[in-house]
């Protein structure tokens, strides 16, 4: 059998999505920033700058030998053959004096040659210029040079790797905040599951995703140490339920073991009667149990039910007369008519569940004082009321009367008899029908619980 799966469980907002998306972007644009920096003011000037004092070098030089045209020939054509390098000489005219460039430079225009005249060099891109002066600092010539620029491949190589490396330190961060407390939560729900109920993931700071994992957790964990206490409370009332009972029988076999009949037939009745209402009890909890097992075990969430169409003042009359033969000394008020909606129900179940409230109408409220059955159409199905005028709840008791064995401390002083699971009962058969049962009392006035019942169909 497949487990139910649960959807639409979608957290509304999606921090750690968002978180996640523009970190990516941030890391994209900073690692884009950072290599594209790097390459224009890091590796292309590591590439240049030693090309400048060595050509600026070759530049006076060449001038210098300008007069021999057999040595000037051959280190120019040795130069550009060894190291890639074409030298142009020009007069401060712009006249060519002499290249071993295979397509010689135009000479500089008058605003070029006045800046490079200013700066005395200039390099950039694969050529340069120097301005060569003689020893009185007078302008003499200049060198127009073309050299072998960095290849544009090992650049961009050097500019990825660069970008890897931001990218590669920047998501180091972003991994861990969400790998630790999801790593934290792991542990944490291995613990758990092991058996340590009492472990919660505590306050969680973050608001996204994670942090709703965490919170989820807890709840989690919340609701079954609920359940855990309730299982136990479970096992120690029926327990406890069962002593007497099984004490009575205990001296009934001592007493036919000393011979004494008399005195066991006067208890048998008694153990009778408490076997019935172990039989009740023992009937409740499967009951009860099997309405849990249900809203877990069927994909709807919905105990597997014999439901079939009812008219609505079919289910009330069943009640009705059952509790006249069984109370014939208290009165029952009906309100009812016999128009009700049809309602689909499981009309075993459903009656039990009246049968739960009215009994209770009866035992928590004086003989004398009359008990109420209403019923009324309602927009959603059928709304039924059940009205006493007796002891009342107080409000302390209110929100824990629905809880399995819960009992007043003024309902065990009356010593009303029930173990506490009429009223656990009748709400978990009403929900399973799809149903809820609101109650509204007060102390020393009398009750009124509703049932609201979905239409059928
Ligand atoms: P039981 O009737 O077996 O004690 P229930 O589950 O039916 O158990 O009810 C739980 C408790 O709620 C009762 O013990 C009683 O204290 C209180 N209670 C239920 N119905 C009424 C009522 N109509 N008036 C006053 N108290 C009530």
């Amino acid at each position: 059998m497949s487990a139910p799966s649960i959807s639409g469980a979608v957290p509304q907002k999606r921090r750690l999505l968002w978180r996640v998306y523009l970190y990516g972007v941030l890391m994209l644009l900073l690692s884009a920033s950072v290599s594209l920096a790097v390459g224009r003011y890091v590796l292309q000037p590591a590439y240049e700058v030693p090309i400048r004092p060595s050509t600026t070098w070759i530049a006076w030089h060449i001038a210098a030998i300008q007069h021999e045209p057999e040595r000037v020939q051959a280190e120019l054509a040795d130069l550009r053959q060894r190291v890639g390098i074409e030298v142009s000489l020009f007069d401060p005219a712009g006249k060519l004096l002499l290249s071993s460039a295979s397509v010689p430079p135009e000479p500089l225009a008058a605003p070029k040659l006045a800046e490079l005249l200013a700066a005395g060099t200039r390099f950039q891109g694969g050529s340069g210029g120097v301005a060569i002066r003689d020893a009185a600092g007078s302008f003499t010539n200049y060198v127009l040079i073309r050299y072998p620029e960095a290849s544009p491949f090992g650049l961009a190589l050097g500019e990825f790797a660069v970008a890897l490396l931001v990218l590669t330190l920047l998501a180091v961060p972003l991994a861990r905040s969400i790998a630790l407390p999801v790593e934290r939560l792991a542990h944490l729900t291995r613990a758990f599951g092991r058996g340590n109920f009492a472990l919660r993931a505590g306050p969680w700071r973050r608001r996204d995703e994670i942090g709703d994992l965490a919170r989820a957790f807890d709840e989690m964990a919340d609701r079954l140490a609920v359940l855990r206490r309730a299982e136990l409370e479970l096992l120690a009332n029926v327990s406890h339920e069962l002593r007497t009972p099984l004490s009575r029988i205990r001296l009934a076999l001592d007493l036919v073991r000393d011979g004494d009949t008399q005195r066991v037939s006067a208890h048998l009745d008694d153990i009778g009667e408490e076997l019935l209402e172990l039989e009740q009890l023992i009937d409740d909890v499967m009951t009860t149990t099997r309405l849990d097992l249900g809203q877990t075990s069927t994909p709807e969430g919905l105990p597997p039910l014999h439901c079939e169409r009812v008219p609505g003042y079919q289910v009330l009359e069943a009640s009705a007369s059952r509790f006249r033969k069984k109370h014939p000394e208290r009165e029952l008020q009906c309100a009812y008519g016999d128009d009700l909606p049809e309602v689909c129900v499981d009309p075993m179940l459903v009656r039990r569940a009246l049968d739960n409230l009215i009994d209770n109408a009866a035992k928590f409220s004086e003989t004398d004082t009359p008990v109420e059955l209403g019923a009324a159409p309602s927009s959603s199905g059928l709304d039924i009321t059940v009205v006493d005028r007796g002891m009342g709840i107080g409000d302390a008791d209110k929100p824990r009367i629905f809880e399995p064995f819960y009992r007043t401390d003024r309902s065990r002083a009356r010593a009303t008899g029930g173990v506490g699971l009429g009223l656990a009962l009748a709400k978990r058969i009403v929900e399973a029908h799809g149903g809820s049962v609101d109650f509204t009392s007060q102390q020393g006035t009398g009750s009124r619980f509703v049932v609201h019942l979905p239409r059928a169909g």
